[in-house]
């Protein structure tokens, strides 16, 4: 007799294969990170890395973008453990590494009903010994808008640890500015759809003014992803723009010379 449940689709069939190679990846520790730096608009000093997750295929050996599991990781509750796994491989780093910048990690939206998390966090932090101010915590507007209540209490936990917290993709979800009234974030970043082309694009200078504007009055930090040329760091840094990230200053890269520094290099000159 036919049998609805073993009637599977291609699309079914690839996302089963796929939570194998995530559950295989996780087993066998086939994820890095990858660090690309965050930069003062003014005085181009880094301020912090931000941490991006990438999958080291097996048998290829090539590095698979996070745009292409991470979603198939949200589906599932597979997300869980590869958002615990990179704050894992985060704080080792920072306790390391003490004079390593502090570290941006992407935690996602499924993981605010994540009810131990935030004290996963502070446990982690406790047992290496880092301090809490140099982990960053990124959420994106889209996840924060779409379950405010469970945002804002994931938020107030972290904050709680005392890491920072971070809006990313700020303004891609076409959320109005009221919410930022309810969660305590601490930086806005600016989606690299109104950074791309930034000189030669009237409307968005006006977005990214305003943006600025609203963030200042908040108290909140700013930064612009997608930076990548020359002109556009010179206005974001004109508009008010505190930070900058984007090719133009340094690509995503498993060893960034923050976190390396090369020795011995504290010899006095
Ligand atoms: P995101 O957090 O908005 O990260 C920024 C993305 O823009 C990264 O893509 C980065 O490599 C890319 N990028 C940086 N500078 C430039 C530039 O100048 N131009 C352009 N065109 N792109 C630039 P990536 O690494 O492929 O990550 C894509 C998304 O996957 C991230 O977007 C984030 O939402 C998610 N993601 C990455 N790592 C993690 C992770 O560890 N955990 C979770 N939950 N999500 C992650
Ligand atoms: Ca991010
Ligand atoms: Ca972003």
């Amino acid at each position: 007799a036919y049998r609805a449940d073993l009637d599977t689709t291609p699309e079914m069939v690839s996302r089963l294969s796929w939570n194998d190679r995530l559950a295989r990846a996780l087993e066998q520790n086939l994820f890095e990170l990858h660090y690309q730096g965050v930069y003062h608009t003014r005085t181009r000093r880094l301020a912090h890395v931000e941490a991006l997750i990438r999958l080291r295929d097996e048998t290829s050996g090539e590095l698979v973008p996070p745009g292409l599991f991470i979603p198939i990781a949200e589906k599932s509750n597979k997300i869980l453990e590869i958002d615990r796994w990179v704050l894992r491989q985060a704080v080792r780093l920072l306790a390391e590494r003490p004079l390593a910048p502090p570290i941006a990690v992407n935690i996602s939206g499924r993981s605010f009903d994540d009810p131990g998390l935030p004290a996963f966090i502070s446990e982690l932090l406790r047992e290496h010994q880092a301090d809490p101010s140099r982990l960053l915590i990124e959420i994106t507007e889209t996840a924060a808008v779409s379950d405010l209540t469970d945002a804002e209490r994931f938020i107030e936990a972290i904050k709680q640890t005392g890491c920072g917290v971070c809006l990313d993709d700020f303004g891609a979800g076409f959320a109005s500015f009221a919410y930022l009234k309810h969660i305590r974030v601490d930086t806005i970043k600016l989606d690299g759809m109104f950074i791309r082309n930034l000189p030669h694009d009237h409307d968005n200078q006006v977005f990214v003014r305003g943006m600025v504007e609203v963030a200042r009055g908040l108290g909140k930090t700013t930064v612009a992803e997608c930076v990548e040329d020359e002109a556009t760091l010179k206005l974001l840094a004109e508009l008010g723009v505190d930070k900058a990230q984007g090719y133009h200053l340094d690509r995503p890269q498993a060893k960034h010379p923050a976190l390396n520094p090369q020795e011995p290099n504290h010899a006095p000159a």
